[in-house]
């Protein structure tokens, strides 16, 4: 039968995902939509392009709402494409706000490059935002919800269902069953997979016996540190740099994940009196947005944090901390003296109010910056990570004398043991195909060489643009 599946992103690189089934009945079905970022011209060289015409795709479904996954969206509506949008009912909101601030930030920044080219007399020469705030309203209005473990017909002969991948609010793994005259062919998309050990979310859950299975490859050779020491540790930061040294904590952080666990687990040692009185600033507009819906969708977290929630019913707040959304009250933690512990977008450090205080912070000894996710080749973040003498920031070099300090135990990725007890509920002899997705070769070789020792053959590394038989 005729089933084939297109990588035009996440193909030996971790960001842009976007696989292209194409169905026996001829219809195309397009899993992810997701930005290419941390590359400067060349991610933005890759967003202008899909490589297929958004017109001619019938369906969309979406594992999850982070940029990377879900980015294009607005541009692929824009470009024609005007099929439903298949996702959880937590990914939808939370793309409401992942979106729509994605969109003000190209405009900004667009407009910026525009008013700097007239100021020195250039012709513009660059194209205009990815896309508007418009082009967002009308994605918006094409999604459809689809809850957890609900087998749903979305294409004639193709059924979805989403099961629980454990990594942000809402995340799924995409669980596709496809007829054709020769028999079902199934096919399990991983999406992202979270943890096991994740403090607000359920473990990510087995999915159904898969013939063709696209597994993420984030942390494929890589082993996380224990999590369960994680708030120790994490406090030990704090006495350090906020009590010893009275210095500032920096945590860049996503929004959406990243934000919402630090700040349940400063709201737990706050709680037993183990943090000290030190201000805690959330400086993002966005992760206040992302923690309301967090608390709408809190049926979705770990059965132990929902009692919680009945001895204390908010627990992503305390008292110390405060909520930034005003650019002005932002800019005046610059210039504020004393110890203090900041977080802030983007978790990459390419982008937000985290640039800011980066550019103030980093040159005091007293500081620490606190690295809790993944930074992508290329990324401001990954240069930081190599504790540089220096960086270059708003036409200056700024010095690095603050500490750069990391934290993988926040990841919200599995590491390999973790990616191998994801696929452990499969049959491996019963697995036709394996293709490795979202790494970079190190971790799809380490991932590979795992899955190859479990039993699973045919695991494929596909490059961008790739078009495989299945
Ligand atoms: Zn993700």
């Amino acid at each position: 039968m005729s089933l084939s599946i297109t990588f035009h992103g996440a193909a030996r690189m971790v960001t842009g995902s976007k696989h292209l089934l194409e169905l026996p009945g001829g219809q195309r079905l397009l899993l992810d939509c997701g930005m290419f970022q941390g590359e400067g011209p060349a991610s933005d060289a890759l967003n202008r392009r899909f490589g297929f015409d958004p017109k001619s795709i019938d369906a969309l479904v979406l594992s999850h709402a982070h940029i990377d996954h879900s980015g294009l969206i607005p541009r692929l509506v824009a470009e024609g494409f005007q099929g439903p949008i298949y996702a959880t009912e937590a990914t939808r909101d939370l793309c409401e706000i992942l979106l729509a601030d994605s969109a003000f930030i190209q405009e900004n920044d667009y407009r910026y490059d525009a008013k700097r080219a007239k100021k020195q007399g250039q012709a513009m020469t660059e194209i205009g935002p990815l896309y508007t705030t418009a082009d967002v309203d009308a994605a918006m209005q094409l999604f459809r919800m689809v809850p957890y473990d609900t087998p749903t017909e979305i294409l004639p002969g193709t059924t979805l269902a989403f099961i629980d991948a454990g990594h942000i609010l809402g995340s799924a793994s995409v669980h596709l069953t496809v007829a054709s005259r020769e028999g079902v062919r199934r096919i399990t998309f991983s999406g992202d997979v979270g943890r096991y050990v994740d403090r607000l979310l359920p473990d990510p859950k087995a999915f159904p016996q898969a013939d063709v299975i696209i597994c993420e490859s984030t942390y494929g050779n890589r082993d996380h540190q224990e999590a369960s020491a994680s708030a120790m540790e994490l406090l030990g930061h704090v006495q350090r740099v906020c009590v010893q040294q009275q210095g500032r904590l920096i945590i860049p952080a996503f929004s959406v994940g990243r934000t919402q666990e630090l700040l349940y687990q400063f709201n737990h040692l706050f709680n037993s009196g183990q943090l000290p009185r030190v201000p805690v600033f959330v400086d993002s507009p966005l992760s206040i947005n992302a923690t309301g819906i967090y608390r709408k969708h809190a049926r979705l977290l770990q059965a132990d944090i929902r009692q919680e929630l009945e001895r204390d019913p908010d627990l992503f707040g305390f008292p110390g901390v405060e909520f930034i959304r005003e650019a002005a009250r932002s800019k005046e933690l610059n210039t504020r003296k004393g110890p203090s512990i900041t977080i802030a977008a983007s978790g990459m450090m390419d982008a937000g109010r985290i640039r800011h205080h980066l550019f103030h912070g980093l040159r005091d000894a007293r500081n620490a910056v606190l690295v809790v996710g993944f930074c992508g080749p290329g990324t401001f973040g990954e240069r930081l990570l190599q504790r540089p003498d220096t960086v270059h920031m708003y036409g200056e070099e700024v010095p690095v004398n603050a500490a750069i300090l990391t934290m993988e135990s926040y990841s919200a990725h599995a590491d390999r043991n973790e990616l191998l007890r994801w696929i452990s509920c499969q049959d491996p002899s019963l697995v036709k195909q394996v293709f490795l997705v979202h790494g970079d070769m190190q971790a799809m070789e380490g991932l590979k060489e795992r899955y190859s020792d479990a039993g699973f053959r045919h695991i494929e590394m596909p490059r961008q643009g790739q078009r495989c038989q299945v």
